[in-house]
């Protein structure tokens, strides 16, 4: 079904005590054809009752100010106002469980449709989308510099204040813990196990290929040209090991 011929689309409703729109009537446009155009986007949406099926059982429901059903309504009624509007920061709240995709009767599935969203507000390096995921960026350095996505080192109540008081509870001697563990490779607190270096050269490929390394570009340039330059590094080093096998 194509979606640039429904007639669906509401006009400009606004916010009600403002006229102005935060961006132009383009953005918005260029924004929405941007999820629409997704391959995923008529699969996981194919009509809402505004039933609130999904909003009764969504785990992120009872804890923000966040709605699944509202989230469809705004896609299926095409408000580019709304879309936008939740993009700034309620599509951030979804813990994408698929309990509403489970229980739609309509076969929508508005954790899939946040997913959709979510990929748009980075392709457009919006700033909610920044402001998300700039505390995952010593993750994402650990993950790229070492295959690791969380290493013991960084289990600290400074690195997981949002754990609260039980990160008290992982408060242990892990230099010597992981010591009594029977694999070698796993003697170590940097990292959670050891990744050689033809898969990390792999892993960098597919960070190449499926895009994830141009939308990190987009959102934290820094953070991208320094895992830009680990990542030449270790080519580096596993051309080396290549050329060394070729030697013996
Ligand atoms: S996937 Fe997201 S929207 Fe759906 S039930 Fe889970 S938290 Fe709620
Ligand atoms: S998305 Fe599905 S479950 Fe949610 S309100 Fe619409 S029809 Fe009901």
């Amino acid at each position: 079904m194509s979606h640039s011929t429904t007639s669906r689309i509401q006009e400009h409703i606004g916010d009600p005590v403002s006229d102005e729109s935060p961006v132009g009537r383009e953005k918005l446009e260029e924004i929405f054809q941007d999820i629409q155009a997704d391959l995923r986007y008529d699969h996981e949406l194919n009509g809402c009752l505004n039933c609130g099926i999904c909003t009764a059982t969504c785990p992120a429901a009872h804890y923000y100010d966040f709605s699944p059903r509202e989230i469809v309504q705004l896609l299926w009624t095409e408000n580019l106002e709304g879309i936008y509007d939740t993009m700034q920061e309620k599509i951030w709240s979804c813990a994408q469980c698929y309990t509403c995709a489970a229980r739609c009767p309509f076969g929508n599935s508005p954790g899939g449709l946040v997913m959709l969203m979510r990929e748009t507000a980075i392709k457009h390096g919006m700033e909610s989308a920044k402001n998300v995921l700039r505390p995952f960026s010593r993750v994402m350095l650990k993950l790229i510099s070492t295959g690791n996505q969380l290493s013991p080192d960084m289990i600290t109540p400074d690195g997981f204040a949002d754990w609260g008081p039980n990160v008290s509870k992982i408060d242990a001697p892990l230099e010597t813990l992981r010591k009594a563990i029977p694999m070698p490779t796993l003697h170590t607190t940097k990292t959670a196990w050891e990744v050689n270096l033809k898969t990390s050269v792999e892993l960098y490929t597919i960070w190449e290929e499926t895009g994830v390394l141009d939308s990190l570009e987009i959102i934290d340039e820094n953070l991208f040209d320094v895992i830009s330059d680990i990542m030449d590094e270790k080519r580096d080093d596993y051309e080396d090991w290549l050329d060394e096998q070729d030697d013996d």
